[in-house]
């Protein structure tokens, strides 16, 4: 990776996605690719979820973020559709960080059709129950703690993603 390359991925690290506060782009596992032609950065992304409203919103933040580096001239981010997403591609510090903030990640190297249980992002109990399997976001599931007695957020796994 050249070192411009690695100034538009520490860039990347500073992008959170909208509808996971202080989770970068970067953490997720979004940033598929990133081209540096001279002044010129083209990025490729993968969507996390379907129909995630967020994307032209994510899409403006991370040309807004990269051009405002001294080097860059433009940055062009495109979608792509065809890479496939899993919730395997979030790195360590964004799990982490959703777990700051209440958000059990999710769990690593599911299989679909697995029992999927979930520890407490407040006291790590995996006493857990499953509120409501519908969440705020297609992508998230309420869970309420036993031992803590609090509610929380649960990420769904995600592997070999299919989109309609
Ligand atoms: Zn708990």
């Amino acid at each position: 990776m050249s070192q411009k390359q690695e100034e538009i991925r520490a860039v990347l690290r500073t992008v959170d996605d909208p509808e996971l506060p202080n989770v970068s782009v970067a953490d997720l596992g979004m940033v598929h690719d990133v081209l540096v032609k001279e002044g010129d950065v083209f990025i490729t992304m993968t969507p996390t979820f379907a129909g995630c409203p967020a994307l032209d919103f994510i899409k403006k933040n991370v040309k807004t973020a990269v051009e405002e580096m001294t080097w860059v001239e433009s940055c062009e981010v495109h979608f792509s559709f065809e890479e496939k997403w899993s919730t395997d591609a979030i790195t360590e510090e964004g799990k982490r960080q959703l777990k700051k903030h209440g958000i059990a990640p999710p769990p690593e190297n599911y299989q679909p059709g697995e029992e999927w249980t979930v520890d407490c992002p407040y006291c790590g109990s995996d006493y857990t129950s499953m509120e409501n399997v519908f969440g705020p976001t297609a992508c998230r599931s309420i869970l309420y703690c036993t031992s803590c007695r609090n509610p929380f957020e649960a990420m769904k796994p995600v592997v070999d993603y299919v989109i309609t």
